[in-house]
């Protein structure tokens, strides 16, 4: 385990620093508060990853994760903090469906998990399976217990007025994320699963307002005081540039594998890494480009 831990994380680390060196990555040295003034609490699933999900950069906003994203002592610690001392104004419980809380065999882990480890006289009277219930704190249903953590940090908003609690749940299988008004109707998950199909028509058509107000965005951003014809000109030359970039990192993808193992090895510094972690720099920022020439061919 310790070789996996060696190749994965502190070779990992190798890379970044490398990245760091090559300065295509940035150590931020100055900020401890967030970009967005924003806390996201969601579950420690390794299949939710917010900056992915959201599209966020390490450092716009606040993460705090736990088994089921409960608000527990620890998380109203770190809330507490987040709020009064760095003056953040937006709370976000992230649930998601298909949450391993769901699915807790208390008595397998009344087995395995050693009594020493429970905090004594959680609760006088409760006996050992309710205080391990307790401890861990499973639930059956994903939506009903964000809206519990959801009630249950709004009585914050009392004490301070500007604070907006949102609640949201994440579709693993889709990557979807639904807002708390396409939820709070339902009393049960499985009522909203039910309505799924619906819910996504609706999304769907949001998809599609998103869709063209990236195509018009791109437009009016070439089309002050310029004529129509010379609006399809300028995005013509973008779908060039588009497939240009494209080709220099295919070169580069290509000429890089030609290299035997000897030239990588002298050539790391410069050449071998390069291409590997330079692909997301040139392509993200076209993504915008590239969108709208998706939606023509659509026509
Ligand atoms: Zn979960």
């Amino acid at each position: 385990m310790i070789d996996v831990i060696n190749d994965i994380f502190f070779n990992g680390n190798f890379k970044y620093r490398l990245k760091i060196l090559k300065g295509l990555e940035i150590v931020d040295q100055n900020e401890k508060i967030p970009k967005y003034p924003v806390l996201i609490l969601t579950c420690m699933d390794p299949r939710i990853d917010v900056h992915k999900i959201f599209q966020l950069d390490p450092g716009d906003v606040f993460v705090l994760r736990n088994a089921g994203n409960l608000v527990t002592s620890d998380t109203l610690r770190s809330i507490l903090l987040a709020i009064y001392q760095y003056n953040i104004n937006y709370i976000i419980i992230l649930g998601h469906l298909d949450c391993g809380m769901t699915k807790i065999n208390m008595l397998e882990l009344r087995k395995k998990v050693p009594y020493e480890f429970y905090p004594q006289g959680l609760r006088e009277g409760l006996d050992l399976f309710s205080e391990i219930k307790e401890f861990f704190k499973p639930f059956i249903d994903e939506l009903k217990s964000i809206k519990q953590q959801l009630a249950y940090l709004k009585r914050l908003q009392v004490h301070k007025k500007e604070l907006i609690i949102i609640g949201m749940i994440y579709d693993v299988e889709t990557g979807w994320v639904f807002e708390y008004e396409r939820f709070e109707e339902f009393v049960h998950v499985q009522d909203f699963r039910k309505q799924l199909n619906t819910i996504l028509k609706e999304k769907k058509f949001q998809f599609d307002d998103f869709f063209e107000s990236l195509k018009d965005g791109i437009v009016n951003s070439h089309e002050s005081g310029k004529k129509k014809e010379e609006t399809v000109q300028l995005k013509k030359q973008e779908e060039d540039k588009i497939i240009h970039v494209d080709e220099k990192m295919k070169d580069n993808i290509i000429s890089n594998a030609n290299l035997n193992i000897s030239e990588r090895d002298d050539k790391l510094d410069t050449q071998t890494i390069l291409p590997d972690i330079q692909l997301p720099k040139i392509h993200f920022p076209r993504v915008k480009i590239y969108i709208p020439k998706i939606s023509i061919n659509r026509r």
